[in-house]
């Protein structure tokens, strides 16, 4: 094997075997975290697009939560349910707060349970 190969050479610099090293570590990282999400999709959608769509998923969960909490702190203040969610100090002033980021349906408010829902398929137990 030549002395360009090895791994230590005497500049310092990342050798080839070093950087194939990186690369296949990289992937097997990316295989181990994202595959267990990644089976069961169709195979139409890229890697990429589920990462992107599974980002959003999350935000939906996370607005939802959010809204959650600002109910019960309103319930708490006035001793009823807010009559809709614009009663609401959710702190963002984005008019998208209240969509689901990945379907963009409005949320379902439902003022007599005072429960806030997603409408978009596969959300409803968010
Ligand atoms: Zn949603």
């Amino acid at each position: 094997m030549s002395k360009r190969l090895s791994i230590e050479n005497e500049r310092g610099s990342w050798s080839l075997i070093g950087l194939l090293a990186a690369l296949v570590i990289g992937l097997l990282l990316v295989v181990v975290f994202l595959g267990p999400q990644l089976k069961g999709r169709s195979g139409a959608q890229t890697t990429a697009g589920q990462a992107i769509e599974k980002s959003h998923e999350v935000e939906c969960q996370a607005n939802l939560r959010q809204v959650r909490m600002a109910i019960d702190m309103y319930r708490a203040e006035h001793q009823a349910a807010p009559a809709s969610v614009a009663d609401l100090n959710i702190g963002t002033s984005n008019p998208d707060f209240f969509k689901c980021p990945v379907g963009h349906e409005d949320y379902v408010y439902d003022s007599q349970a005072a429960a806030i829902r997603c409408p978009h398929p596969g959300h409803e137990s968010f």
